[in-house]
């Protein structure tokens, strides 16, 4: 078994970034600029936003936090998004997920400027990613695929099975996976709630991403011998033993199968790192307009 480390493999892209950042200011005059709407104070979204700043401060891009109250309308948050589509510093944006309950997330991914959509959720980026056509990819299906092609990990002909179909991960890897392109070529299985005989359908995966939200759902016993294994669930469980009286953990259940796996990312230092990398380099993406001019 080998350990599929993201933590080291954003590291190294990184300091990658980080120099081809001081030749893009070199030659344009200017700072490639990420910026990120918080809404409210859940501990986790703060978390994410917070590291997402930290990495655009590492690798030398300027960062810009929008903190909105809880209790904001759903008009005055797309007026904060109207004032980021409009100012041309500002190269690429996030609006963190989960949104309270009274705002629309939809309209909320539609009226972000998909030539600022860094995040690659809205409908435009997401057509063009499906068709092979230059796009901002989904930030985490991005780094998945980063890390594959880093570990040498083959997908053509391999039987991909994707637990999970949201509209930020599972959906887009296995329409990504199943491309004809690099790291795709792939046989793809999406599987979901409603599948029938789940671990039936895992063991046929000599790729499993697992992206439910479920601590441990996928079971050793649910692994083929050799599989790669992708964790992208993140989930806080209590945990006396920990400083914090809890700790992350995957949706896999580590240790087990990590002895029948060949490749596993771990929960933490797995796909979160990489999802992180993936906005970063969109935005260099868009402040280089090599997606749209
Ligand atoms: P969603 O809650 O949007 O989707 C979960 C998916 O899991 C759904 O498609 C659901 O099926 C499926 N599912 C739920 N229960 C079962 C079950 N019993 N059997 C089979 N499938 C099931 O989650 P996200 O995709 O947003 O996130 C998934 C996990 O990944 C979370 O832990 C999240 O925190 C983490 N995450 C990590 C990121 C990273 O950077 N590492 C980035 C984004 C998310 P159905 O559609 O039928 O309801």
């Amino acid at each position: 078994m080998k350990l599929i480390d993201g933590k080291a493999v954003s590291e190294e892209l990184k300091n990658a970034l980080k120099q081809d950042v001081l030749d893009y200011r070199k030659k344009s005059g200017r700072v490639p600029h990420l910026a990120a709407i918080l809404v409210g104070d859940n501990p986790a979204s703060k978390a994410y936003v917070g590291n997402k700043v930290r990495a655009c401060e590492q690798v030398g891009y300027k960062s810009t936090l929008v903190k909105l109250d809880d209790n904001i309308t759903q008009a005055r948050l797309l007026e904060e998004i109207r004032k980021l589509n409009e100012d041309p510093d500002v190269d690429g944006f996030i609006v963190q997920l989960p949104l309270p309950k009274h705002i629309n997330e939809t309209e909320v991914t539609l009226a972000i400027d998909h030539k600022k959509d860094v995040d690659g959720f809205h409908p435009v980026n997401f057509g063009r990613m499906a068709q092979g056509m230059p796009a901002f990819l989904p930030a985490t299906p991005y780094g998945i695929l980063l890390l594959l092609e880093r570990y040498n990990i083959e997908t053509a002909g391999k039987h991909v099975v994707v637990v999970g179909r949201s509209n930020i991960v599972g959906t887009p890897i296995s329409i990504l996976l199943s491309r004809k392109s690099k790291s795709g070529d792939a046989t793809v299985t999406l599987a979901h709630s409603r599948t029938k005989n789940l671990a039936d359908v895992v063991r046929l995966g000599d790729i499993v991403v697992a992206a439910i939200g479920i601590p441990g759902f996928i079971t050793e016993d649910m692994i083929k011998i050799g599989a790669v294994v992708i964790d992208v669930g993140i989930n806080r469980v209590e945990d006396e033993s920990a400083p914090k009286g809890s700790r992350l953990v995957g949706d896999v259940d580590f240790e087990p199968v990590r002895g029948k796996s060949s490749y596993i990312t771990p929960v933490p230092g797995g796909v979160g790192p990489m999802t992180v990398m993936g906005l970063l380099l969109n935005t260099f993406k868009s402040a280089n307009k090599e997606i749209y001019s």
